[in-house]
């Protein structure tokens, strides 16, 4: 069995390998080739805890297994990281344990990656402009996988304490664009491309701030009852998810669903714009939103292509087991 320490992530796989191992999965799961198994989520009555796992089996890819984690919200004090996670592959021919890898790092890079993918296969090619809603822990890498996807000139970005706002200022630097924060008025006006990843429980962005032609990865809202957008808006809006049953249930269209403004069946799976059954934007006018909740087989998808990379550079532990 083969150990990837968390360690070692950060050295191993890009943002670039990332991109291409969460493409490939959605593009599995649009072609019913990979599938989430149920999702399981409990408050563990230990350490305010909440505990999950999530778990599915790529049959183009192979990859069976699970992520196993979930929030401690002590653990800042001891010097650890609040999210932890771990995943778990199953080799499919035989069901032995096949590899266990850190899993932290690579919730931060599968959530960018898919934000990239959406932008990649729905964003107008001529977009200029990039709006980041939120500065948090996950802010940073979906900017710096975003910013990758097209030619863009400029980033602005709005989050609730400005002062937050230093960490991304920074990256947007090292990429080399121009840097402002601005109001959500603003930030809907002038953006070509929005990214919002934050944990809010109300619309943030409303309906009227968001311009024609603007494509929007809602990346934020992977629970239900959380909510970044206004739910008018996904009525004028072409809907996108990685996950139709998780879009409509904890993702940001679960709102939509609820008050009228959007069917499931008017949901699409970007995996169809990835396979070419789906045609993606229709026009340079419209509105393109990627709901993404966050499946399993993404955390699968990244954590093989880090197995394979470790190996590949001599840095994966071998135990028997
Ligand atoms: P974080 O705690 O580091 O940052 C939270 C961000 O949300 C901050 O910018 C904060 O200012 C903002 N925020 C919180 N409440 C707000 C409100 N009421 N109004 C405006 N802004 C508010 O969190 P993070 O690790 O960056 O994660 C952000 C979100 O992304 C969380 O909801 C998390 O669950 C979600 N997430 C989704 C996926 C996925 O696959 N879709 C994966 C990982 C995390």
């Amino acid at each position: 069995m083969i150990i990837v320490p968390e360690a070692v992530i950060a050295d191993l796989i890009t943002p670039e390998a990332s991109f291409d191992a969460v493409e490939q999965v959605f593009a599995s799961m649009a072609a019913k080739s990979a599938y989430n198994f149920p999702v399981i989520r409990e408050a563990i009555g230990h350490a305010d805890a909440l505990y999950g796992f999530k778990s599915g089996f790529d049959r183009a890819g192979l990859n069976l297994g699970l992520k196993s984690g979930g929030y401690w919200p002590g653990n800042a004090e001891r010097g650890l990281t609040n999210h932890q996670s771990t995943v778990f592959l199953f080799d499919a021919d035989t069901g032995k344990c096949r590899a266990v890898v850190g899993g932290n790092l690579l919730t931060a890079l599968r959530t960018a990656a898919a934000a990239a993918v959406s932008v990649a296969h729905l964003a107008r090619k001529d977009a200029k402009v990039l709006g980041i809603v939120g500065a948090g822990h996950q802010a940073a890498f979906q900017l710096r996988a975003v910013a990758a996807q097209r030619g863009f000139e400029r980033v602005v970005a709005w989050n609730r304490s400005p002062e937050k706002l230093d960490r991304l200022a920074k990256v947007a630097a090292e990429l080399g664009l121009p840097f402002e924060s601005v109001s959500l008025d603003d930030l809907g006006a002038q953006s070509d491309v929005i990214v919002t990843i934050t944990s809010s429980f109300d619309a943030i962005l409303r309906d009227a701030q968001v311009r024609p032609g603007t494509h929007l990865a809602c990346m934020g809202t992977d629970t239900k009852g959380k909510q970044e957008v206004e739910a008018a808006l996904l009525a004028r809006t072409r809907v996108f998810t990685d996950e139709i049953a998780q879009s409509v249930s904890l993702g940001e269209a679960q709102h939509a669903i609820a008050d009228g403004h959007l069917r499931e069946a008017d949901i699409a799976e970007l995996g169809a714009v990835i396979n070419g059954t789906h045609p993606g934007r229709a026009s340079a006018d419209e509105i393109t939103l990627f709901d993404g909740t966050g499946v399993g087989l993404q955390d699968l998808a990244v954590a093989s292509a880090a197995v394979d990379l470790a190996v590949e550079k001599g840095v994966a532990v071998e135990v028997e087991f």
